[in-house]
């Protein structure tokens, strides 16, 4: 694709990235053909290919974006299925990420939506803010049935809808804390490895089951695993929601524990559960790469981040055969096969430890979970989740596997099969407890 940036412009590295980026795009609309909002919504601009031309005119022009361009970028999910399809390696996603910020710093939102957008990065991030959070949105919740529900299905969503769908997703009750932060569970026997896990923060609130399984996995295979102190978020809300500041801010934060961490103890690994914050984390090298103090830094946590099934899979498990050959519909989150392109391994840990193990039809497509996307788009979500759900359906599974706590809630929003984590399975199958019980 030929632009037009000026030589000023360009002297911006950021601007210097998107020139490249859109020069990689040969227009070939392959894309389309896997984006889960053009697959629903049938409008060129709601493509990747419309995207790109959207964030194209945006940028060279350097004018505040209009808000036909922040509607549909605001549609996207970063599901990053277009940059699985792209044959010319688009990155889509260091392009929509640019144009979410320049959308966050130049675009003056309905003040609605600003004060909706302004409590979701100051509550989701924060475990403690976001528990009360809950609890609050689980008492509200009988009051919004007083109130008329939408007639029909919109992809621009009023802010009443948005606050319906959030309550919605508030679950009936919330389970005990996990371990606290500054923990270390020492490995059973000869120590083998020693890693640090991400404690998540959405994640931690709501089903610490998830760590917990990866905790009893890894010591009993010898792996010493700590919860570093003062580590917080990962950043991977307020990144998509454009606030770069924060997601920044979170990352050297993080950057900064962990590396004394490595120093002090020594990581072989900093696992992650929630793949959503992996694909993070793992960018963080790029993130950073302008920053004089970080740039270094920045991608070797980068470079020792690693999803959990990436770790397993360099360790002898030891199967105790006791799950009886349920079958398991492995839901591959988007962040996950297109964001790390992890797509094989999990479901061949799955297999080599008993499960029989089913691909769901259209797996490219997501979920509709996508972050805060589930509440700032209501119902386009809720229409892929419920395709989701139909594909789900299709290979009866006994349970549903996935790799990411956001695409858990959203499944477990549309079907009555027992949703767990990968990790948890593979710890019942090593000893552990059966998932899906609690
Ligand atoms: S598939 Fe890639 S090259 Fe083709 S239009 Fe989409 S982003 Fe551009
Ligand atoms: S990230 Fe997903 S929703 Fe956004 S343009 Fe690409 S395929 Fe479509």
């Amino acid at each position: 694709m030929k632009t037009e940036f000026s030589l000023a412009q360009l002297a911006d590295p950021d601007i210097a990235e998107a020139d490249k980026i859109l020069r990689a795009c040969v227009h070939c609309g392959f894309c389309t053909a896997t984006c889960p909002t053009y697959v629903l919504l049938g409008d060129e601009l709601d493509s990747p290919r419309g995207r790109i031309y959207l964030i194209k005119e945006m940028l060279e022009k350097d004018k505040p974006p209009t808000q036909e361009v922040v509607k549909h970028i605001d549609r996207c999910l970063s599901c990053l299925a277009c940059m699985t399809t792209c044959p010319s390696g688009v990155n889509y996603m260091h392009l929509v990420d640019q144009a979410r910020v320049r959308i966050e710093q130049d675009y003056t939102r309905p003040l609605p939506e600003r004060a909706l957008r302004a409590m979701l990065a100051l509550v989701l991030p924060r475990p403690g803010l976001f528990r009360v959070g809950m609890i609050l949105a689980r008492l509200a919740r009988p009051f919004t049935a007083l109130l008329p529900e939408p007639k029909t299905a919109s992809a621009s969503p009023t802010l009443w809808r948005r606050l319906t769908a959030m309550l919605a997703l508030a679950p009936g009750s919330l389970p005990a804390k996990g371990p606290a932060a500054g923990s270390v569970f020492p490995a059973q026997g000869d120590r083998r490895g020693r890693v640090a896990l991400l404690q998540g923060c959405a994640q931690q609130v709501l089903a610490p089951r998830i760590n917990q399984a990866a905790i009893n996995l890894l010591t009993r295979h010898g792996i010493e695993v700590v919860l570093v102190k003062d580590e917080q978020c990962c950043g991977a809300l307020t990144h998509h929601l454009g606030q770069d500041g924060d997601a920044l801010a979170r990352a050297r934060g993080n950057i900064a524990v962990w590396q004394s961490e490595a120093e002090r103890g020594g990581l072989d690994a900093i696992l992650v559960t929630a793949s959503g914050c992996g694909t993070v984390i793992k960018d963080y090298g790029f993130m950073l790469r302008e920053d004089p103090d970080f740039a270094g830094p920045a991608a070797r946590i980068s470079a020792l981040a690693k999803d959990i099934t990436e770790y397993l899979a360099g360790i002898d498990l030891n199967p105790s055969a006791q799950q009886g050959n349920l079958t398991i519909a492995y839901h591959s989150a988007c962040s996950l096969q297109h964001g790390q392109k992890i797509t094989a391994l999990p479901k061949e840990l799955l297999s080599k430890n008993g499960f029989v193990v089913k691909d769901v039809p259209e797996s490219h497509l997501c979920c509709g979970s996508a972050g805060t996307y589930n509440i700032l788009q209501p119902d386009i979500a809720n229409k892929l989740r419920d395709r989701k759900v139909a594909n789900i359906a299709m290979v009866k599974p006994d349970m549903i596997a996935a790799g990411n706590i956001g695409c858990m809630v959203q499944i477990a929003g549309g079907t009555s099969v027992p949703v767990v984590h990968t990790v948890e399975l593979l710890d019942w199958a090593t000893g552990g407890p059966r998932p899906g019980l609690n």
